[in-house]
């Protein structure tokens, strides 16, 4: 059943126009809609039992193999092995202190470059190597072209990235060390969107860029399925589970969403999550547009520390707003002061997030605040990022540490004792 192609064909979110595997490469030729990546489920199902993946010894996101629509990439012993299969937590203090019934926190920072984008630039690196692309590329605030680079490292692939120079010096390192081309671009990430595309049409390139190129999502959705066997698959409870994650883009929450929507169609779950997406104040271009009621996404000026949702056009807006319209979800904006918070609280029982990452969390704090999920609720909130990504707003979130003179005197003097 592994035969080429391993999906049957794309369809665009906005017009329903249907594409063959091999017609196109990005969006919609149309509209520039997304193209969804439709499975051949009933085939699916009939090679596959749930039983199978379930006692998989897989443990990255390949266990799921026979839901993505790439071909098994090989590259064992390699960082592109590693992505997905992340630990979830349960983290007591804070389920209490929030009166639910439960809380999981689900840390996307042990993926191999830190950061959630790891699953999105596994699939795209083994797509690319299907369709023997010469070079990838990505515009990124950073995550994604570090993943992007770690995982073309894995498998000796050549890769540029483009990056606003704003973008934080830990992850412009990473990038580096990869080994990939590094551009900073003198502008946005939405400048650097947009150079990106046209080199790559210029250039030939083969490029991931976030609500773009159709294979991210399918890389993301594989959270959903380890969702799905972590929590999902024991669960007792009827009421849904209440899922929290950041958004900029809105490519996370719609892979998240896809992944659930494969899940429901194999008949592996009986009920959707209700997925709740949380967006910065200062980048709230998403979640406008689910509160004005409709799927037109109009553009923000992008104002926020959490750098990787700062976005002015986000490029996978109208299936954003469907993941939480569709799922009884809904969207939550937070101020930077409470990100900043988030991190601080989280740090507390070992989790450290990057602001990003801490975002879903202040989203959640603002749910119960707000009476948006309650004490009988099961949730789950996805760190998307490794707080040592992004040190110095680390360190805005905390009290700097004091320095004393070596010796017991100032030790005392310090302590009040
Ligand atoms: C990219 C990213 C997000 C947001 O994902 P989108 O697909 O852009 O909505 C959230 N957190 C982190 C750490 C990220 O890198
Ligand atoms: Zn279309």
């Amino acid at each position: 059943m592994n035969s080429i192609p391993r999906f049957s064909h794309y369809r665009c979110c906005l017009c329903g126009k249907e594409y063959s595997p091999d017609q196109v490469f990005y969006n919609c030729l149309v509209d520039g809609g997304n193209l969804d990546i439709i499975l051949d489920i009933p085939t699916i199902r009939k090679n596959n039992s749930r039983e199978a993946i379930l006692s998989s010894a897989e443990t990255s996101l390949w266990r799921y193999l026979p839901l993505l629509p790439v071909a098994d990439p090989g590259y064992h012993g390699t960082p592109l092995r590693l992505a997905g299969g992340t630990p979830l937590l349960h983290p007591l203090p804070l389920e209490k202190k929030l009166g639910l019934h439960t809380l999981w926190i689900k840390d996307e920072g042990k993926n191999p470059s830190a950061s959630f984008k790891d699953r999105a630039s596994a699939v795209v690196v083994a797509r690319a190597r299907e369709i023997q692309a010469s070079t990838v590329v990505t515009a990124s605030t950073g995550n994604a072209g570090a993943a992007l680079a770690c995982m073309s490292a894995a498998v000796g692939q050549p890769a540029v990235i483009f990056a606003p120079k704003s973008a934080p010096p830990a992850k412009v390192a990473q990038l580096l060390v990869f080994g990939a081309k590094v551009i900073l671009v003198d502008g946005n990430y939405d400048s650097a969107f947009d150079l990106t595309v046209q080199a790559a049409e210029e250039f030939g390139w083969y490029c991931r860029n976030t609500g773009y190129n159709p294979f991210t999502v399918e890389g993301k959705k594989s959270a959903a399925f380890e969702i799905w066997e972590q929590v999902l698959h024991h669960r007792t409870s009827n009421k849904p589970l209440v899922l929290f994650v950041s958004v900029g883009d809105g490519n996370i929450i719609s892979g998240l969403h896809k992944g659930f929507k494969d899940l429901l169609e194999l008949g592996w779950i009986e009920q959707m999550p209700r997925i709740m997406g949380v967006q910065s104040s200062g980048s709230a271009a998403i979640a406008n547009a689910f509160f004005a009621g409709d799927e037109q996404i109009i553009p923000v000026q992008a104002n926020t520390l959490a750098d990787s949702i700062s976005v002015d056009l986000p490029r996978d807006g109208v299936r954003a707003v469907r993941a939480a319209r569709q799922t009884g979800g809904t969207y939550l904006l937070v101020e930077d002061d409470a990100i900043l918070q988030a991190i601080a609280t989280l740090g507390k029982v070992g989790i450290f997030a990057e602001p990003a990452g801490a975002t879903a969390f202040a989203g959640l704090q603002l749910a119960v605040m707000n009476g948006l999920v309650t004490a009988e609720d099961d949730v789950l909130v996805m760190n998307t990022g490794n707080g040592l990504k992004d040190i110095r707003a680390a360190m805005q979130a905390v009290s700097p540490a004091p320095v004393i003179d070596p010796d017991m005197k100032s030790l005392k003097k310090y302590l009040g004792v």
